[in-house]
C-alpha cells in the first residue's frame, strides 16, 4: 500500500501533529468538534521530506493525490477553481509541528486570474464589491510573486507607494477599485519584467507553485535561524494547508483578529486579543495598521462576537490550556482559521498553570509539566528599581507587550543593535514595526520599542518567546528611520542617546533607570512544591 499524503481536514485529528504540522492537525481538531472551519486539506511533512528526497521536486504520485483532494474540496464547498458562477478562492498555508510565528510563508487568495475578477464583478456591480475584488486580486499577486518566486516585497511596495503619491492619499484603504486595478496590472507587468513569463493565470498551476514554495521556505534563511534558536529539527519538513477563503475585507460587516483566551504577559483569566474590521489576516500579524482591543468588536459585532466568546471557553476546555486563536468574519460571521496553545511569558505560565488546577482544568502533575524551565530564569530578568520609577517621568506610553525592563542607547536598526552589542554597549532597538528579517538585532537589544503594532504583532510576539522585554504600538513616536532619529514629548532622540522600557506598563522614559532583581511571587512557590512532591513519589516507585 502506498503512502497516505494528504488529509481533508474531516480525516485528521490533534493528536496527527508529526505528520500534520500543527496547524493542520488543531484545524482538523476544530472542524470535529464542530467549530467553523472552511474544509481544505493538509499535505503532510512526509511529502515536504519526500519533495526534498527528490531533488526539491513534487513527485507525480504526490500530485495526483493533491489534486485527487481539490476535487473532493470543490465539491464540499459547491466552489471550483476558476469557475466563473462560483469560483474557489483558497489559502496556502505553512504548518510545521512547532510553531514558527511568521518564519515561512502564506498566500492568501489564490485561484483569482482576470476572468475570474471580471465574473466576480458583473455578478455584483456594487462599487465597494469591485474594490474588494481588486484589493484581493492585487494582494494575491503581490504575495504570489513574493513568495513563489522570490521577486521581492520592495518592487511592490514602491509601486504602492507611488500610486498612493500620485493619488495624493496616506491609506491603502484610501485607493479606489480603479486605483487597484491599475495596481494588480502593474504588478503582473512586474512579474514579467522580474520573471520573463506572464503571470499564471491558470489556479491549479499557481496552487502547484505555492505548494512548491512552502516546501521550499521550510529551507529558507530566517526559518533556518528560528529552528535553530528553538531545538527543531530540519528534517521534520513543514506540512502545507490549503483551505477555502473567508474575507474580512469584503466590507464593513466584515474583519479578522487573533485573541489569547488569558492575558499571555500575566495570565489573567480574560479574553485579550485584536481586531480590525474589513482587514485581511495579515494586515493584524503584521502589525502595519493598529488594530481594535477585542473588546471593542463586541460593539461593532455582536452576534459574532458572542459566538466567539463561546468557541473560546469549548477550546479551553477541550485542550485544556490556554489558547492563541486566528478567525475572521464575513458579513457578520465568525469562521475560526488557527488554535494553538499560546506562548507566554514565564510568569503567566506560572499563574495559568495554577489557575487550571484550581478550576479543575488540570492537575497538579500536568501543572508542572506545563512550565518549560527554559523559560523560568526570565523571571530572574531585572525590574526597574521601584523608587527610581517612582521618581521618573514617563516620556510616552505603548503597550506592555512583553514585561521586564530595558534601558539602554537608541539604536534604529537589527544591524546597528548587533554590531552595538558586540562593542558590549547595551540597546534598546527602536523601530516602526519589526519582521523577521529583525530577529537578531531583536536578540542582541535589552529592550525593543516600536511605533505601529499590537499585542499580536511580531515584535510582541517574538519578544515574549525570548523573554525580551518589549513596548509596542507607542504611536506618539515621530519616527524617521533614515536618519536615526525620532521624536516623543518634545525632545528628539538620536543613536546613542539613552532611553528606558518597561515591557510591563508599556511606559517609556528618558535616560537611565537603574534596575534591580525580580522578586518571584506565590505562584512559583506553588508549582515548585508540586514539582518536589511529584519527584519524590517518583523516587519512591519501583
Ligand atoms: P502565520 O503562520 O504567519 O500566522 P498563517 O498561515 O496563519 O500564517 O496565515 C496568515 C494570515 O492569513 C492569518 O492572519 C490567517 O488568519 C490568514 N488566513 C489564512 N488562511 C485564510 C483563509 N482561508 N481565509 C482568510 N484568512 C486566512
Ligand atoms: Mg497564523
Amino acid at each position: 500500500m502506498s503512502k497516505k499524503y494528504v488529509y481533508l481536514f474531516s480525516e485528521g485529528n490533534a493528536s496527527m501533529r508529526e505528520l500534520l504540522g500543527g496547524k493542520g492537525a488543531n484545524l482538523a481538531e476544530m472542524s470535529n468538534i464542530g467549530l467553523p472551519v472552511p474544509q481544505g486539506f493538509t499535505i503532510t511533512t512526509e511529502a515536504c521530506t519526500q519533495y526534498y528526497e527528490d531533488g526539491r521536486r513534487i513527485n507525480d504520485e504526490i500530485m495526483s493525490e493533491i489534486m485527487k483532494n481539490v476535487e473532493t474540496m470543490e465539491q464540499i464547498n459547491g466552489k471550483k477553481f476558476g469557475d466563473l458562477a462560483n469560483p474557489l478562492l483558497v489559502s496556502v498555508r505553512s504548518g510545521a509541528r512547532a510553531s514558527m510565528p511568521g518564519m515561512m510563508d502564506t498566500i492568501l487568495n489564490l485561484g483569482l486570474n482576470d476572468d475570474v475578477v471580471a465574473a466576480m464583478i458583473k455578478g455584483n456591480p456594487d462599487p465597494k464589491f469591485e474594490r474588494f475584488v481588486y484589493d484581493s486580486y492585487r494582494r494575491f499577486i503581490q504575495m504570489f510573486s513574493d513568495v513563489v518566486m522570490e521577486v521581492g516585497k520592495k518592487y511592490f511596495e514602491q509601486l504602492i507607494d507611488q500610486m498612493k503619491e500620485r493619488k495624493g492619499v496616506v491609506y491603502d484603504v484610501d485607493l479606489t477599485a480603479a486605483d487597484l486595478k491599475e495596481l494588480a496590472e502593474q504588478f503582473k507587468a512586474e512579474y514579467k519584467k522580474q520573471i520573463g513569463e506572464n503571470f499564471p493565470s491558470d489556479p491549479k498551476v499557481q496552487l502547484y507553485e505555492a505548494i512548491r514554495a512552502v516546501f521550499r521556505s521550510w529551507d529558507n534563511p530566517r526559518a533556518n535561524v528560528y529552528r535553530r534558536d528553538n531545538d527543531i529539527p530540519y528534517s521534520w519538513g513543514t506540512a502545507v494547508n490549503v483551505m477555502p477563503m473567508v474575507f474580512g475585507n469584503l466590507n464593513e460587516n466584515s474583519g479578522t483578529g487573533v485573541a489569547f483566551t488569558r492575558d499571555p504577559a500575566t495570565g489573567e483569566k480574560k479574553l485579550m486579543g485584536e481586531f480590525l474590521t474589513n482587514a485581511q489576516g495579515e494586515d493584524v500579524v503584521a502589525g502595519v495598521r493598529t488594530p481594535m482591543p477585542i473588546s471593542q468588536m463586541e460593539e461593532k459585532f455582536p452576534e459574532a462576537y458572542k459566538q466567539f466568546v463561546e468557541v473560546c471557553g469549548i477550546l479551553e476546555n477541550h485542550y485544556r490550556d490556554m489558547q492563541d486563536m486566528e478567525f475572521t468574519v464575513e458579513n457578520g460571521k465568525l469562521y475560526m482559521l488557527q488554535c494553538r496553545s499560546g506562548k507566554r511569558t514565564a510568569q503567566a505560565a506560572l499563574k495559568i498553570a495554577c489557575d487550571l488546577v484550581d478550576e479543575g482544568m488540570i492537575d497538579e502533575k500536568k501543572a508542572v509539566l506545563m512550565i518549560d524551565p527554559r523559560n523560568l530564569d526570565t523571571l530572574l530578568h531585572p525590574q526597574f528599581d521601584a523608587k527610581a520609577l517612582k521618581a521618573a517621568t514617563p516620556i510616552g506610553k505603548g503597550l506592555g507587550a512583553s514585561p521586564g525592563a530595558a534601558c539602554g542607547k537608541v539604536v534604529f536598526s537589527a544591524e546597528d543593535a548587533k554590531a552595538w552589542a558586540e562593542r558590549k554597549e547595551k540597546v534598546v532597538l527602536v523601530r516602526l514595526e519589526t519582521s523577521p528579517e529583525d530577529i537578531e538585532g531583536m536578540k542582541a537589544a535589552q529592550g525593543i520599542l516600536t511605533v505601529r503594532g499590537g499585542m499580536t504583532s511580531h515584535a510582541a510576539v517574538v519578544a515574549r518567546g525570548m523573554g525580551k522585554c518589549c513596548v509596542s504600538g507607542c504611536g506618539e513616536i515621530k519616527m524617521d528611520e533614515e536618519n536615526k532619529k525620532f521624536e516623543l514629548a518634545g525632545k528628539t532622540y538620536r543613536e546613542g542617546d539613552y532611553i528606558s522600557i518597561d515591557g510591563s506598563t508599556g511606559k517609556i522614559y528618558d535616560g537611565i533607570i537603574p534596575t534591580v532583581d525580580a522578586t518571584i511571587a506565590g505562584e512559583f512557590g506553588r508549582i515548585m512544591g508540586w514539582a518536589d512532591k511529584y519527584r519524590r513519589l517518583g523516587r519512591q516507585g519501583p
